[in-house]
């Protein structure tokens, strides 16, 4: 980067400390004007935005529109219905200061100042936008950097943020390491990122420095684990949507299956049959693009360690950037595959005789960012919640959760820190300030 870049980066950095300083977003009309008016440009960009998943990402329209557009759209429309409510002071009681005075005990929510949002490759629209839109309606200014490595989807958001925003309000850089890494050393007064928890340790780092407040949105190896009374067809359709879509590049896929040894030959078949039938091998691309050939040829590692590991799929194609839903079947915690997240579309299966090793294999490891339990037993399914952590968790299905309003979604650990999506985007991205007044 030459220096005229890092000035003009700088530059835009001042500009909205200067703007922050006016006040203006501590107006809540003036914040949903804003977000109303980039509701209209984000949807008239649903056509390029949709082009530029397919050739990043090979996202089908339907996928993109349901994945990416929408959960933008449903969550500012919770947003601007419920920011009146949520922005109103909450009033507690005095206790114990409130014999003899006249005391009144208030909560109120301030904006931090200027954010900076950091944006992974995977969900590139929605992991970019939906921080973006729980920031401005808290009433802060932001700067976002999305991932190089989907560069059209990159630009098409600039082109949005440019069409709806002043840049001392909202502005995109586009960048990797070197841009992040200046940004990184700006004073900003919270820091959003979502991406590995490689990276992440670099961010908090770097916030540490400066005592930036932060929240990570992270990853890691979300555990599938499917009891002997588990109903065994719902368990392969359920499974499959949530590592099958986007290629299994989903921060919230279930990673590998455990399952009870009892039952694993029978739902490997049906696995198996479900996927000739609905992701048939034929139509290579169907679930999607890898977003690099060097991630293919990350992944197609795990596979040339334990070939024989291989039950279904595997093959891939480096220029297309298409990869098999792909099995593995007598997979051990040694393996390459469970060496680290795998982020791709391949399912590793292990299996367990005793539920009590099989947790505590899951225990010994980082905290998951979700995890998914297939069982018919409430009791089994509760145990199971009460003796394991992660960032959040299902039963019977898979990442549903992060499409609600109403769930706080994140991580915990190594998967991450702090909460979004709803009410829980406002309390993230606001200051909760109390006021005591003594009459
Ligand atoms: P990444 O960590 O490689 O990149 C994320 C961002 O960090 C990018 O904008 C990139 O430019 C920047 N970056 C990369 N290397 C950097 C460095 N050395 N110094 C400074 N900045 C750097 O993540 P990714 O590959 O884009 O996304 C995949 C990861 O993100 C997975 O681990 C996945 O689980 C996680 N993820 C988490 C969530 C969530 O909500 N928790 C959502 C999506 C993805």
């Amino acid at each position: 980067m030459n220096k005229e870049s890092e000035q003009k980066i700088k530059g835009i950095f001042e500009k909205q400390k200067a703007f922050f300083k006016t006040n203006q977003t501590k107006d809540i009309e003036f914040r949903k004007t804003q977000l109303k008016k980039f509701r209209e440009v984000f949807l008239d960009h649903t056509d390029a935005l949709c082009e530029a998943l397919d050739t990043d990402l090979g996202k089908s329209r339907k996928e993109a529109e349901y994945v990416e557009i929408q959960i933008v759209i449903s969550e500012l429309d919770y947003l601007l219905e419920n920011i009146d409510e949520w922005a109103k002071p909450t009033f507690v009681d005095s206790k114990p200061h409130s014999s003899g005075a006249d005391v009144v005990s208030k909560i109120t929510y301030q904006p931090y100042g200027v954010n900076y949002i950091i944006g992974p490759f995977n969900y590139p629209v929605q992991l970019t936008f939906s921080p973006l839109i729980g920031a401005l309606i808290s009433g802060n200014t932001a700067i976002i950097k999305p991932s190089e490595n989907t560069p059209h989807v990159a630009q098409v958001i600039e082109n949005i943020v440019k069409e709806s925003f002043d840049e001392s309000y909202v502005a995109v850089i586009q960048g990797a390491i070197e841009e992040n890494t200046l940004l990184l050393s700006f004073p900003f007064d919270y820091i959003f990122f979502t991406g590995s928890p490689n990276v992440g340790k670099i961010v908090m780092k770097a916030a540490a420095e400066q005592l930036i407040p932060l929240t990570l949105e992270l990853g890691g190896k979300s555990p599938t684990i499917v009891h002997q009374d588990a109903d065994l067809d719902k368990a392969v359709t359920r499974i499959s949507y949530g590592k099958w879509i986007n290629c299994g590049q989903t921060c919230v896929a279930p990673d590998y299956i455990y399952i009870h040894e009892s039952v694993k030959d029978t739902f490997i078949e049906k696995f198996k049959a479900y996927l000739k039938t609905t992701y048939n091998n034929e139509s290579l691309g169907k679930i999607g693009k890898i977003v690099s050939p060097n991630q293919i040829k990350h992944l197609a590692g795990y596979l040339e360690a334990a070939p024989e590991k291989v039950i279904y799929g595997g093959k891939y194609d480096l220029e297309t950037r298409h990869f098999e839903a792909t099995l593995m079947d007598n997979v051990t915690w040694d393996d390459q595959v469970m060496q680290q997240e795998i982020f791709g579309p391949i399912l590793p299966i292990m299996t367990y005789s005793d539920i009590n090793d099989a947790l505590e294999e899951i225990n010994n490891r980082p905290k998951p960012l979700a995890l998914y339990i297939f069982s018919e037993n409430k009791e089994f399914a509760e145990d199971v919640l009460n003796r394991t952590t992660s960032g959040d968790a299902e039963i019977n299905s898979s990442i549903m959760h992060v499409g609600s309003h109403y769930l706080p979604f994140g991580g915990v650990g190594t998967s991450g820190m702090g909460k979004y999506h709803g009410k829980f985007s406002f309390e993230n991205f606001s200051h909760s300030r109390s006021v005591l007044e003594v009459k």
